[in-house]
């Protein structure tokens, strides 16, 4: 028999070894080090002629490689926006391994299904009405890219012009935003706009938030049709929301489409006292959200709503006779950039519904509790800068008393401890840390732990 037919036959006791495997890996996340701070190569390999069987690979990477991972799953892993992964995401995530179906078209299985409905609970979830429908995408960096696709294909519509059929030449388009991701950037320079498309709109003072009336003159005094406007709902250092009412009426009045990046403020809306920050979210023409960063399903899941699906069918249409089916189940290759597609809603869907609403809720909460715990201890602290109020689940600092140039350094040494996770970042022109928090398995407790870590590496 073949390497492969023996695996088969031995899946049994394969299986249960990773799974044990896995389950202490996920249970000693609070003991290993946060993540890894020095490069690390993987092991003097050349792809064999002959495998190993899947046995002893397993083995090579448990010795070799699993030893070197970060516990990004773990409650001290607070870089980035980083989730950790719900119990229930987690079965979704093996099962959606083992049955590997492809969600490019409808018509073999209940798969495509299952992903209308799941975008059908997010919409609920997230009170947005049943005008906007959705997709599931790798991350909000490619729902970004989707919005921006449809904004390009609205401004080609608005000057006579399909840019999916007839490409971009000879359409003018003007992209305005205050404070855009690195992704929709990154967006614009895949959407053949360029980064430097941006009308750069100004912000309000302390604030990573849209200057309305700036956006205001800056849309009167161009006379290019075709206007997009990248809004934002929590941006990553100060967790700012732009006021999207007045932005909305802005854009219906100068044709601009609204596109606006909630990868995790979206969930803002689950908590009564911060609903408001939102308002007029639902006149948005197109919508970022991430299900790998609040939700704590595992990557890759992003989130796209938008309210004209015709439109993005018309950038995405796969038209090939061997693909057409016949079924009111929308075929997602339409409507994303990947034709073949993971079953990616099933984790998502299954945590939704252990879960529930509450839940999620309960999760947002105590994340944003435990940001305001460490800002309130670092500024009370005489030894640390806290930046700026913490709104939602992020916290801004530095140490006190130290060049600009020396606060990487220290960040450094402190993640170095392996006790906790957090990356860098700027603050009205200042370098800053920040900490982000968005794993289900944070506690009071580890923000304590790494108020004693910070005080004990405080540079008196
Ligand atoms: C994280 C983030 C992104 C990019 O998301 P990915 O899931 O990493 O692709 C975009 N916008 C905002 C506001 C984010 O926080």
């Amino acid at each position: 028999m073949s390497q492969l037919h023996d695996d088969f036959h031995d899946l049994d006791r394969l299986t249960t070894d990773v799974r044990q495997w896995c389950l202490d890996f996920i249970r000693s996340a609070d003991d290993r080090p946060a993540a890894m701070t020095a490069d690390i190569t993987p092991p003097a390999l050349a792809a064999p002629e002959l495998g190993e069987g899947a046995e002893a690979a397993v083995a090579r990477f448990i010795k070799e490689v699993s030893p070197h991972l970060a516990a990004a799953i773990g409650p001290r892993y607070w870089g980035f926006v980083t989730g950790g992964v719900t119990p229930a995401a987690l079965l979704g995530d093996w099962i959606a391994a083992a049955v590997d179906q492809n969600l490019s078209t409808p018509g073999d299985s209940i798969a495509s299904a299952l992903e209308v409905q799941t975008i059908e609970w997010l919409l609920d979830l997230c009170d947005l009405p049943d005008s906007f429908s959705g997709c599931l995408t790798t991350g909000a960096t490619a729902s970004n890219l989707l919005g921006i696709l449809c904004g390009r294909q609205f401004a080609g519509q608005r000057q006579g012009v399909d840019i999916a059929a007839d490409g971009l030449s000879g359409v003018a388009v003007e992209v305005f935003s205050a404070t855009p991701h690195a992704s929709a950037l990154k967006g614009m320079a895949i959407a053949g706009l360029g980064r430097k498309r941006l009308v750069q709109v100004a912000r309000l003072a302390d604030s990573e938030a849209m200057d309305v009336d700036a956006l205001r003159i800056a849309l009167e005094s161009s006379d290019c049709v075709g206007k997009i406007v990248l809004s934002s709902a929590g941006t990553v250092t100060g967790t700012d929301f732009d006021d999207l009412e007045a932005i909305a009426d802005l854009c219906e009045q100068h044709g601009a489409w609204l596109h606006v990046d909630g990868a995790f403020g979206l969930f803002s809306r689950l908590l009564e006292d911060r609903r408001g920050w939102t308002r007029g979210l639902e006149r948005a023409d197109s919508i970022t959200s991430d299900a790998h960063k609040w939700l704590n399903t595992p990557y890759d899941c992003g989130i796209f709503f938008c309210r004209h699906m015709s439109v993005l069918q018309t950038c995405l249409e796969v038209p090939a006779p061997y693909l057409a089916v016949n079924s009111v189940t929308p075929s997602f290759m339409n409507l994303g950039i990947e034709n073949s597609r993971r079953f990616r809603a099933l984790p998502l869907w299954i945590s939704l519904l252990a879960y529930g609403k509450a839940g999620i809720r309960q999760i947002v909460k105590d994340n944003c509790s435990q940001a305001e715990r460490l800002a309130q201890w670092l500024e009370q602290s005489p030894d640390y800068e806290l930046l700026k109020p913490a709104k939602l689940n992020v916290v801004v600092f530095r140490p006190q008393g130290i060049d600009d140039a020396e606060v990487a350094p220290f960040l450094q040494r402190l993640n170095a401890t392996g006790e906790v996770f957090m990356t860098p970042g700027q603050w009205r022109g200042r370098s800053a840390i920040r900490a982000a928090f968005s794993n289900w398995r944070t506690t009071r407790d580890d923000v304590d732990h790494v108020c004693a870590l910070l005080e004990r590496n405080a540079q008196r």
